[in-house]
């Protein structure tokens, strides 16, 4: 053989033996990175997981509660108040403390809390369902009152406009005060 074909044979051979050589290596980083992907994508905050994922296992990723209790105003330090009478001037956050002598926090940007500055609500023994965020935080799905065991919706109505409302307050089309109302479930 000639120089010029062991200089050849040596290039194919070093040639072919860094493909196999590259090809182990992806191979390697393959089964490396599959399960470390894996893990990553569980990691991700459900939402991230869900654009990559078609199905999310998790939901939306907050946990359904339904809790009895009573809902008390917050003090500007997060404290809860005697909030039986009057207390929506002082602050516009609520807790929501369980029967089971638990306490949670309704999340501030949840304008479903205003049907807590009636004192009616306040007093008495409320359902709330609500989707559990960290922290013990609630944010309302639904208020109910319970009245001898029994379920009843709460709501606002006008009866000029026949203009339901979840939050107390003025009819958005007459102007005049929104009836407190309880329904039996
Ligand atoms: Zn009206």
């Amino acid at each position: 053989m000639s120089g010029f074909q062991w200089t050849f044979l040596f290039a194919m051979t070093s040639f072919t033996g860094s493909r196999a050589d590259r090809f182990r290596i992806e191979a390697a980083m393959f089964r490396f990175l599959v399960p470390l992907l894996t893990i990553l994508l569980f990691q991700m905050p459900p939402s991230k997981a869900a654009a990559l994922a078609p199905i999310s296992l998790q939901g939306d990723g907050h946990t359904l509660a339904v809790i009895r209790g009573r809902a008390v105003c917050l003090d500007a330090a997060g404290g809860a108040v005697e909030s039986l009478f009057g207390c929506a001037e002082a602050t516009s956050r609520f807790g929501f403390a369980s029967k089971d002598g638990r306490f949670y926090k309704f999340l501030p940007s949840d304008t479903m809390t205003a049907v807590f500055t009636d004192t009616r609500v306040r007093q008495r023994e409320l359902q709330v369902t609500a989707r559990l965020h960290a922290g013990d935080q609630l944010e309302i799905i639904k208020v109910q009152s319970v009245k001898e065991g029994k379920l009843y919706d709460i709501f606002y109505y006008c009866e000029v406009c026949s203009i339901t409302a979840y939050t107390p307050g003025l009819c958005p089309c007459c102007r005049n005060e929104l009836e407190f109302r309880e329904k039996p479930q």
